[in-house]
């Protein structure tokens, strides 16, 4: 191994699940990590070196900090840091790490060093940090070395690639690389469900497309414009790549419903099963294996047992619903988490909504006004006319 004299700055890069995979399973799939990567780097204008020894990936350019926040939204990756690189010695880990230490750790402070190694020869992992450890103690005045309870952490590390300092580590989601999965088509609302479920979903691997049925006047003034934000940020989660959206004009199905009179209670499953029903072919269109809802038991009167099946029961695509256990505050912690939460939502209420909808729609009254509302042919003409609209690294182009 060659001895790096200058130390330099490197981004490292874990990942956790794909681990648990076969070997050519977990290539495949650090393969479109490491595409992923390399995507959103560029698309944000980033110049990078790669590296991809057992287990990690490194990433050398311009502005690390920078890199390690973009990675940070990257699914797959579990933590990111930014890493000064030294020649995997002791002495250049020890002069490393006092160096970082002098710039953060201020006495009085508990502090700890944590060794790893991955050779079996020279000094073992608690040796290591014993030894940088000590050099710290000496070099900063006033410190108290904490192994359970530190305020400062530091680590040092052996690896073939070199020896490596740091002390922090970023939290990145975790799950699958964006696309390892196959594709969804999320129904993506201007609510605080649907974009949380889309963000499950990116995070198993799934590639996600959404698909918003904008009621027209029926909707609230500010229904389809938060919609649409509700998908620009989440394309913060898939960053490099391009999140498609389709937005239908649904007014004509619930002028219809009016028009026709048909019981109100109805109004709701109705409404879902048609957005099953354009969303059904919509994933053979855009070659989607199931549909993903925000949908949830008992949240709302439409969200029963009984009308979840009678909804389910409009097509034959899988409904995949990732929060259906979820109660609102976990949903909404999440939400807040992952930065789609809206503090002030605007006039987001439905004009169709009824008074009493029916908590246990009956299949039969169901079919009977899809059949006098002419289901299908209202289908047709309302996905005939579809707009796109695609979002990247948080701009709607
Ligand atoms: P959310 O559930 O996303 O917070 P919401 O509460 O306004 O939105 P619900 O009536 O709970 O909507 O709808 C259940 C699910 O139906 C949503 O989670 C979403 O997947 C889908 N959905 C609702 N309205 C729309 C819409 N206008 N376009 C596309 N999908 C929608
Ligand atoms: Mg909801």
């Amino acid at each position: 191994m060659e001895k790096r004299l200058e130390p330099e700055k490197v981004v490292m890069v874990r990942y956790g699940e794909l681990f648990l995979k076969s070997d050519p399973v977990k290539y495949h799939f650090i393969g479109i990590l490491l595409r992923n990567i390399r995507k959103a780097l560029e698309t944000a204008g980033h110049s990078c070196r790669f590296e991809s020894p057992r287990g990690r990936i490194f990433i050398s350019g311009e502005k690390p900090e920078e890199i390690a926040g973009i990675i940070s939204r990257v699914f797959g990756v579990v933590d990111v840091s930014v890493c000064t690189r030294v020649a995997a010695d002791p002495e250049a880990l020890r002069d490393a790490a006092v160096a970082l230490a002098a710039a953060h750790l201020h006495a009085p402070s508990r502090f700890a060093v944590r060794g790893k190694r991955q050779s079996k020869t020279g000094m073992n992992s608690q040796q290591l940090g014993e030894f940088i450890g000590s050099a710290i103690y000496d070099a900063i005045p006033g410190l108290t070395v904490d192994l359970t309870r530190p305020e400062y952490e530091l680590y040092a590390e052996v690896r073939d690639c070199g020896g490596l300092v740091y002390d922090s580590r970023i939290p990145a989601p975790g799950g699958l690389p964006w696309g390892s999965q196959g594709k969804v088509l999320c129904l993506l609302s201007s609510g605080i469900d649907s974009p949380v479920a889309s963000w499950l979903a990116m995070k198993r691997g799934c590639e996600v497309s959404h698909l918003h049925m904008d009621g027209g006047r029926w909707a609230g003034g500010d229904v389809k414009t938060t919609a649409i934000e509700n998908h620009r940020r989440l394309s913060l989660w898939c960053p490099g790549a391009d999140l498609q959206m389709i937005v239908t004009d649904a007014e004509p199905f619930y002028d219809r419903m009016q028009e026709l009179r048909i019981p109100a209670r109805l109004r709701c499953v109705l409404c879902k099963r048609f957005m099953l029903r354009a969303a059904g072919s919509l994933c053979g269109r855009e070659g989607a294996q199931a549909i993903l809802t925000g949908e949830n038991i008992g949240q709302v009167a439409s969200q029963t047992l009984a009308n979840l099946a009678v909804i389910s029961d409009a097509t034959t695509v899988p409904v995949l619903r990732p929060l259906i256990t979820y109660d609102k505050e976990e949903t909404v912690a999440l939400a807040r988490r992952i930065g789609t939460f809206m503090e002030k939502p605007g006039d987001l209420a439905c004009r169709a909504v009824p008074r009493m909808p029916a908590t246990s729609a009956m299949h039969e009254a169901v079919r009977e006004s899809e059949a006098a509302l002419g289901i299908g042919e209202l289908l047709d003409a309302v996905l005939a006319r579809v707009q796109y609209v695609t979002a990247h690294n948080g701009k709607i182009l």
